[in-house]
Formats: structure tokens, C-alpha cells, sequence
């Protein structure tokens, strides 16, 4: 059995933890640490001979071209997360409309492919944003994979841990790849990526993937690539925000050396067969 395995390619001052300190106008203060991380988990993924999706956002795409060419060219699906990280329910149709023509652009151009598969910022796809469908499958997409089931919500009576498919109202298709969740007293947990990823035992991660794959169902885990930077700079912010972002940096690229060692990986695309 085939799961995913995915990376949101941001570095640590884009993430939403710290939005409301570093603005995305902040960004060109920050040095990005991209080019030491990203390595990282090249080198993870090749001597585990996996492919992953990178969901790349497009302004590090204009930043770091070779280094999103280096990814694709290592046989890595190349996925779009946008353009500038800025939740798509906030963004409303017309931004999003002109961040997911530049963004698809810009990644389909350095890497050559068509780019098959989206990933929102802060997984912000919900009952906002329901003309994103049409605008995703007329740029070329043909998978989403922003949906996070969280809690109690489980939006739009969505089945959880696995592809659904959502028709649009001209006839057109495309396949929704939620995020694995665990489910605890009819709550659900993204418990298989990011800083749940980093704070729940690998052991509690294993036996989780184990059961979806007896029920035929492929666990799509992701996690960034400054998750696996300890050395990254320290940004001020409130105890929780630090908490959530710094807590066991240490740890995740032995975790998830020990994860790939597992069980099977491969790219969403790929899995999905799109
Ligand atoms: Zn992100």
C-alpha cells in the first residue's frame, strides 16, 4: 500500500503562526534558510528512494528557481501552494484568481510539467471560497489537497482519510485528497503532519498509517521544510506560537527517516493516478 508524502514548501517566516507579527510585505527582511532545509529532505527522500510532492509557493519559486528546478529534476512532483501564502477565504475570487495564474505559470516553467495538484495556505478551502473549483480546474488542476479535517468541523459532510471527487456545475471534476486524520471520540485529528507530526510518538504515527492501510486507504502525511531546520533564526512571538513552531526541530528528520523506512511512499499524483 502506496501512502503520500508531501512538503509545503515555505520557510519559517511565511507560516501563519507567525502572520500576525511578519506581514507578507515583511518578507524581503527575512533571509531565507530554503537552501539548507530543502537538502535536507532531498537527501532524506533519495536514499529512502521516494517521491513527495512539493506544494511550492510561488514567491519562493521567483526566489529560489534553481532550487525548485533541483526538486523537479530529482524526479519530485512539483505542486502549487499559492503565491503568497495568504488564505484563500481572505483573498476572496479575483486575488485568488490572479495568485493561482502567476503561481501555476512560474511552476510549470521551471519544471518543464504540468502542474496537477493544489494545496491552500492554512488548508483555508471551506464554504467561503466555493467558486475555487472552477478556478482550479481552469488553470489545469486536477487534485486539490487542502482539506483538513479538524475537530467537529468535517465541512460540506466531506468522508474523512479519503479521495472524494467534486463535480462542478459545467460538468468538470476534480479529486479532493484530504489530509489523514485520526479520530478520537468522534473528533478528528490531523495528527500525521506539521506540528501534530512533531509532537505525537512515532509509534502513535505508525499504528495509525498501519490501520488506515488494512482499511485499503493511502495516509497523506506532509510536514515543511523548516521542520527539519533546528538552526533556524529565533522569531519573537507569544509562548504558544513559539511552542507550536519550535517544539522537537530536533526530531522530525530522524522521525521521518524511521516513517520512510515503514512503510511505502510515493507523490500525491502518483498515488492518485491523475
Ligand atoms: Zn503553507
Amino acid at each position: 500500500m502506496q501512502n503520500t508524502i508531501s512538503v509545503d514548501l515555505e520557510d519559517y517566516f511565511m507560516v501563519e503562526n507567525f502572520a500576525s507579527t511578519i506581514s507578507f510585505q515583511d518578507w524581503e527582511n527575512y533571509s531565507l534558510r530554503l537552501e539548507v532545509s530543502v537538502p535536507k529532505l532531498l537527501n532524506l527522500f533519495k536514499s529512502h528512494q521516494v517521491k513527495a510532492t512539493f506544494f511550492v509557493l510561488g514567491w519562493v519559486a521567483e526566489k529560489l528557481p534553481k532550487l525548485i528546478q533541483q526538486v523537479s529534476d530529482q524526479g519530485h512532483e512539483i505542486a502549487c501552494h499559492g503565491y503568497s501564502h495568504q488564505r484563500v477565504d481572505e483573498l476572496g475570487r479575483e486575488a485568488f484568481k490572479n495568485e493561482i495564474g502567476r503561481a501555476t505559470k512560474l511552476l510549470e516553467d521551471l519544471s518543464g510539467k504540468p502542474v496537477l495538484g493544489y494545496r491552500a495556505a492554512t488548508y483555508s478551502i471551506n464554504e467561503k471560497t466555493p467558486w475555487i473549483w472552477d478556478l482550479l480546474i481552469e488553470n489545469g488542476y486536477r487534485y486539490d489537497s487542502s482539506y483538513r479535517p479538524f475537530l467537529w468541523k468535517y465541512w460540506d459532510g466531506m468522508p474523512i482519510n479519503e479521495p472524494r471527487k467534486i463535480n462542478t456545475s459545467n460538468g468538470k471534476s476534480i479529486l479532493e485528497y484530504p489530509i489523514t486524520v485520526k479520530k478520537i471520540g468522534g473528533l478528528s485529528f490531523p495528527f500525521y503532519g506539521g506540528g501534530y507530526f512533531r509532537l505525537i510518538p512515532l509509534n502513535c504515527i505508525q499504528k495509525g498509517i498501519k490501520q488506515l492501510n488494512q482499511e485499503g486507504k493511502p495516509a497523506n502525511i506532509y510536514l515543511h521544510p523548516w521542520e527539519v531546520d533546528p538552526d533556524q533564526p529565533r522569531l519573537k512571538a507569544s509562548s504558544m506560537a513559539r511552542f507550536r513552531h519550535y517544539t522537537n526541530l530536533n526530531h522530525t528528520e530522524e522521525k521521518l527517516g524511521t516513517l520512510l523506512d515503514t512503510f511505502s511512499f510515493s507523490s500525491i499524483a502518483e498515488v492518485l493516478a491523475v
